[in-house]
Parts: C-alpha cells; sequence; structure tokens
C-alpha cells in the first residue's frame, strides 16, 4: 500500500511559513490585498472563489470579491480590472476561470497588470516561466507560478521525489496544468512526456513514468495496470460522481502499487489555493519594497 501525500498537511505547513511573512508585512505598514473576480453563477467556480476569500481571511490577507453579471461585456470588465490594477491596496487579482463564452479569455488576463499576476496566466508570466531554465532560479527570481502546477511541484520538493534524471508523465494539455507541470518539470531535469486524447499507447507511455501526472477529468482514468511499480502519482483531476468526489486516479487500484499518491479530495486542491496565497504575499512584498 502506498504512502499517501497529503496536500492539506503540507498546505498548513506552508501557511505557517506564510503567516509569519504576513505579520512581517503587516508591522512595516502593508497588509497583503487580493481581488477576486467571479462572473455568472457556476456552482463550481462559487465554491472554488468562496474557499479563496476564506484562505485569506484565515492568514490574514486583506480581499475584495466581485460577483459579476453572466452577460457583463468585455468592456465593464476590462475596465474593474484597470481600475484594481491602480489599487494600492491590491497585490493580487484572479478571474475565476472558464469565463462565459462571449468573453475574450485571453485578452480580459492580458489586462491584469503583471505585477498583480498572482495566478499566472498573464502571457508576460506565462513567456517568463517558460524561458526560465531552472526551477530554483524561478523561486529566487519569484515568477507568478501558476498554483495548480506551482502546488504540484512544492508537493513533490517537499516529499524529496528525486526530479532529476525521472521520467515523468503528464496527462492532460491545458494551459492551467498540463502545461505548465510539464514545463516545471523540465525546468528541475526530468524527463517529460506529455499525454493528450490522441495520445496512442497511452497505457504503456504512464508504465515508463516514475513520476505520473493525471490532469484529464475523466473519473479513475488510470488503473492500475496502467502505472509502473513504485511510482508517485499526484491526481489533479476534480470529478463529481454520485454526489461524490473522485480523481482521475482509481485510488484503491493504484494506491497498491504506487510508493506515494495523492489523494482526491486533501490532495493537489488544498496546495493550489495555498500557492495563490503564496503568490499574493510576494506580490505584496515587492510592492513594499518597489514601492
Ligand atoms: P481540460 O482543460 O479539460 O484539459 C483536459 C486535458 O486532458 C486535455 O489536454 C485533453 O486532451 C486531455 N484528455 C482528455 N481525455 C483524455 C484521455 N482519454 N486520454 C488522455 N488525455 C485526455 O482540464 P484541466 O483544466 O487541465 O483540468 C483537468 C482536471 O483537473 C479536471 O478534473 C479539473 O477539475 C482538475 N483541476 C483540479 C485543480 C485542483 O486544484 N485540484 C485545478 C485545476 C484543474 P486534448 O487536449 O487532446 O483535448
Amino acid at each position: 500500500m502506498a504512502n499517501i501525500i497529503s496536500g492539506k498537511e503540507l498546505a498548513e505547513e506552508i501557511k505557517a511559513e506564510l503567516k509569519l511573512k504576513i505579520d512581517e508585512l503587516k508591522r512595516k505598514g502593508k497588509t497583503p490585498g487580493l481581488a477576486t473576480i467571479l462572473v455568472g453563477k457556476s456552482p463550481a467556480s462559487i465554491i472554488y472563489v468562496r474557499n479563496k476569500g476564506l484562505a485569506c481571511e484565515s492568514l490574514g490577507i486583506y480581499s475584495e470579491q466581485y460577483n459579476l453579471d453572466e452577460n457583463i461585456t468585455q468592456e465593464d470588465l476590462v475596465s474593474l480590472i484597470h481600475k484594481l490594477n491602480q489599487e494600492d491596496k491590491i497585490d493580487g487579482i484572479l478571474v475565476q476561470l472558464p469565463l462565459p463564452k462571449h468573453l475574450d479569455e485571453m485578452n480580459i488576463l492580458a489586462s491584469i497588470s503583471p505585477d498583480k499576476d498572482v495566478d499566472g496566466f498573464h502571457f508576460y508570466s506565462v513567456g517568463r516561466f517558460f524561458c526560465e531554465k531552472d526551477y530554483n532560479n524561478m523561486k529566487k527570481n519569484k515568477l507568478f507560478l501558476p498554483a495548480t502546477p506551482y502546488g504540484i511541484m512544492e508537493m513533490l520538493i517537499r516529499k524529496n521525489i528525486k526530479l532529476e534524471g525521472a521520467n515523468a508523465v503528464v496527462l492532460g494539455r491545458s494551459n492551467i496544468v498540463g502545461k505548465p507541470i510539464a514545463m516545471l518539470l523540465l525546468s528541475a531535469n526530468a524527463t517529460v512526456t506529455i499525454c493528450h486524447s490522441k495520445t496512442q499507447d497511452l497505457a504503456n507511455i504512464c508504465k515508463n513514468g516514475d513520476i505520473l501526472i493525471a490532469a484529464i477529468g475523466k473519473p479513475k482514468f488510470v488503473k492500475q495496470d496502467m502505472v509502473k511499480e513504485g511510482v508517485v502519482v499526484i491526481d489533479v483531476g476534480i470529478n463529481r460522481v454520485d454526489d461524490k468526489i473522485v480523481g482521475d486516479v482509481d485510488f484503491d487500484e493504484v494506491s497498491k502499487k504506487a510508493s506515494l499518491i495523492t489523494p482526491v479530495p486533501g490532495g493537489v486542491g488544498p496546495m493550489t489555493i495555498t500557492m495563490l496565497m503564496v503568490n499574493t504575499v510576494v506580490s505584496a512584498e515587492r510592492h513594499l519594497n518597489e514601492g
């Protein structure tokens, strides 16, 4: 039976470190601030945004939440973002994705000032971390890494998983999980294979992975016979089945073969929110130091 990587516990560990930094910032007269923007009434998005607000509250981060009508125009949304770009008490701006179809997601994300792009989806943030070859430098230079992949990297590193030279298989190639986690693993010197819905012979590719990241949104897709003995499994999937949340990995089966595995819930999810808080605090420190 595999050991469990508890995202919940690691997130608590990181939040304790973060709390010290927030207290220090407050002593210097700066309270980190995050603005979240929710467009429409998607139940999942409502929960995600609420949880981000609660995380801010528990850490003493100032937060503002904007709940906007699903028919809001591109111009009105961009003008709210421009206003928040100018506000000193706001260090980070997060637009909850996905947005309704009539809005141009890329342009909206691009209207966030890069110095407040704590979700790491602005072209500038993406370009910066794609150009940086070394994960340690990304951390040293305090880049805004996208929260979910950043959380996965912190889990692997804090659990002392050897990344250099490891074969890492990433299932999924989305802009928010698959592609960025592949780049981050590469920057930590893993050899990375990215799979998607058109990949041939997926099971055999998975079997070659020392590390397997599943981010496809298909409940219990990864089975025991698709993984190598001793594999480290990070399950990013969040799928609702019969009123229960399950991952992309068949946990009961795969945990018999894996050396380490994340549960769903309680794995990647808590790390994602925590890394958003980390980015917000980094932004506040930068705003304090650079004025
Ligand atoms: P997405 O944008 O829908 O992308 C899914 C990816 O999976 C696509 O690249 C797709 O390939 C690939 N895929 C779909 N079916 C496949 C199959 N049978 N075999 C191989 N690849 C397949 O999803 P996402 O936003 O990356 O999210 C993925 C999952 O992670 C979802 O369950 C989501 O809810 C969850 N998630 C969790 C967190 C967290 O904090 N825990 C954060 C973000 C997302 P194509 O490109 O070829 O279509």
